[in-house]
């Protein structure tokens, strides 16, 4: 299994490190570009170049419900950016795929079919 997180449209809800019950993600700090970007095998225009998506900044910058959206840092609760470090752990639960409020988690099976993630 491949998984990976289109990273300027993660908000660093920590909901997909909350719900997978194998460990694939982890929270980075946004600053470590480098470190974030060599963490999963997100393609190029999914890399994270410093900058979020405006949509999706547009849609949860202000929303209350006690996640540090779009925060450098992670406080073990929520804040800096997801990365898929072990995806090859993936079971394909799918918990990730409805939780993900930025709609970015992408996984690839063996056969090749992909799935996204839908915010439900
Ligand atoms: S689908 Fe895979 S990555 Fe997502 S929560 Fe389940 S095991 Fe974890
Ligand atoms: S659930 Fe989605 S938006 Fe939230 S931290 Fe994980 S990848 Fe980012």
């Amino acid at each position: 299994m491949e998984v990976w997180v289109d990273k300027p449209k993660c908000t660093g809800c920590q909901h997909c490190k909350d719900v997978c019950p194998v460990g694939v993600f982890e929270l980075m700090d946004r600053k470590e570009k480098d470190k974030v970007n060599s963490g999963d095998p997100a393609p190029e225009n999914e890399k994270w170049e410093g900058v979020s998506d405006p949509e999706v900044v547009k849609k949860w910058k202000d929303v209350e419900d006690g996640h540090r959206h779009f925060a450098d840092d992670n406080d073990g609760t929520s804040g800096g950016i997801s990365v898929a470090v072990s995806g090859e752990a993936c079971i394909l639960c799918q918990a990730c795929l409805i939780e993900c409020e930025g709609e970015c988690i992408n996984i690839k099976d063996d056969t090749g079919a992909e799935y996204k993630s839908i915010y439900a």
